[in-house]
């Protein structure tokens, strides 16, 4: 039996709708074209770890199992927290999926059965639920609201992410990772509640307006404020976490993109201090291009540059921090082989990858790239 989704090609799927890309990825995955394309069963032969969601599947559960799960299947990352903001358990806290309330028990309660490992996903600061409420929202610097990216300065917000981290702990997976961390990108959060907290952090006795409006000085106090912010956040929700599965391993996911300038925007862009975090998990996954899909050619100068850029791993890890890698929807040979050849060249073996890309990315990736 072939799912439908196992030859379902990027470019169809973005002309299906709730995915991701606008003209200029389009052009990108269009330009490379079908190479050979990959089944997800030639993926798991390899060892990569499947990312799904069950929007992705296009097909239910069980069909899926009966497929991968004799044999085939030994781990599994499933999202519980969706961009949407909903889950695929039944939360206290958190609004469930209205097609799928269950999805993530029911994968539980079939790898006990069948024998393989399955681990969550969350997303923490993408939550489109929450963003529709303007008390949640994160505002860009032209004053408007982002449509999936929340404020990460929400004492509300940080409890509601603080139960769900427990809840999904609780059901005793060996991994939690924890996507979509930080700030959507440079010019947020200029909401009410951010810039009187930090007018009140500088001593102000006016609301300042954002952070162009600030001297070199004051921006970087800015800069330390978010960075602060979401290390306590972070910090917060792995400690969270082990609270009640003291064995879990938390994995905070962070984009590396040349679009984003690889590790570079990580302190003013998402204000993550990546050093600190880092240690506090002691594993961390780098989310390889996940708005930018094209890997470079490992034999060319643009693939050692890529490398160059992620030094960072080797000084991480010689103070025994772990790295994964997660490399978006590989669909044919040349995708493999070259998030492979990545992969090596740094030094990382455990390997994720989404089945497809879940609803609502094609929104999250035009946010952080400043394109809405
Ligand atoms: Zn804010």
């Amino acid at each position: 039996m072939t799912l439908e989704f196992q030859q379902t090609s990027i470019v169809a799927n973005l002309l299906v709708g709730n995915f991701i890309g606008n003209l200029v990825y389009f052009f990108l995955v269009d330009y490379v074209g079908v190479v050979v394309s990959l089944e997800l069963r030639d993926l798991l032969v390899r060892g990569v770890n499947p990312i799904i969601n069950p929007h992705g599947l296009n097909s239910s559960l069980d069909e899926f199992l009966s497929v991968y799960g004799g044999g085939y299947l030994k781990n599994i990352t499933s999202i519980v927290k969706d961009i949407t903001g909903r889950t695929y358990y039944l939360s206290q806290m958190a609004p469930a999926d209205e097609e799928h309330p269950s999805f993530f028990t029911d994968l539980l309660e079939a790898a006990e059965s069948i024998g393989f490992g399955v681990s969550a996903y969350v997303n923490v600061f993408a939550d489109s639920f929450y963003a529709a409420d303007s008390r949640f929202e994160t505002q860009q610097g032209n004053g408007k609201g982002l449509e999936v990216f929340v404020c990460p300065n929400k004492p509300e917000f940080h409890r509601h992410m603080v139960t769900v981290v427990k809840e999904v702990a609780k059901f005793k997976v060996p991994r939690l990772f924890l996507g979509n961390l930080g700030y959507a990108r440079k010019d947020c959060c200029v909401c009410e509640d951010c810039r009187a907290e930090f007018s009140n952090y500088l001593g102000l006795r006016y609301s300042f307006k954002g952070p162009d409006s600030l001297e070199v000085e004051q921006y970087q106090k800015w800069v330390f404020w978010r960075l602060m912010k979401i290390n306590d956040i972070v910090q917060r929700l792995i400690e969270a976490a082990k609270d009640v599965n003291s064995d879990i391993d938390v994995i905070p996911i962070f984009p590396v993109d040349p679009e984003l300038g690889f590790f570079r925007n990580f302190k003013e862009g998402f204000g993550i201090d990546i050093q600190t975090i880092a240690r506090a998990a002691n594993h961390i996954a780098l989310e390889i291009n996940p708005y930018t899909p094209i890997l470079p050619n490992p034999d060319s100068s643009e693939f050692n540059k890529f490398v160059d850029n992620l030094c960072l791993i080797s000084d991480l890890r010689s103070d025994g921090v772990e790295f994964s890698m997660i490399h978006g929807v590989i669909e044919n040979e040349e995708d493999y082989s070259h998030a492979k050849a990545l992969a090596e060249a740094v030094g990382i073996k455990q390997f994720y990858t989404q089945i497809t890309y879940p609803p609502g990315f094609r929104t999250l990736r035009e946010e952080r790239l400043g394109l809405r």
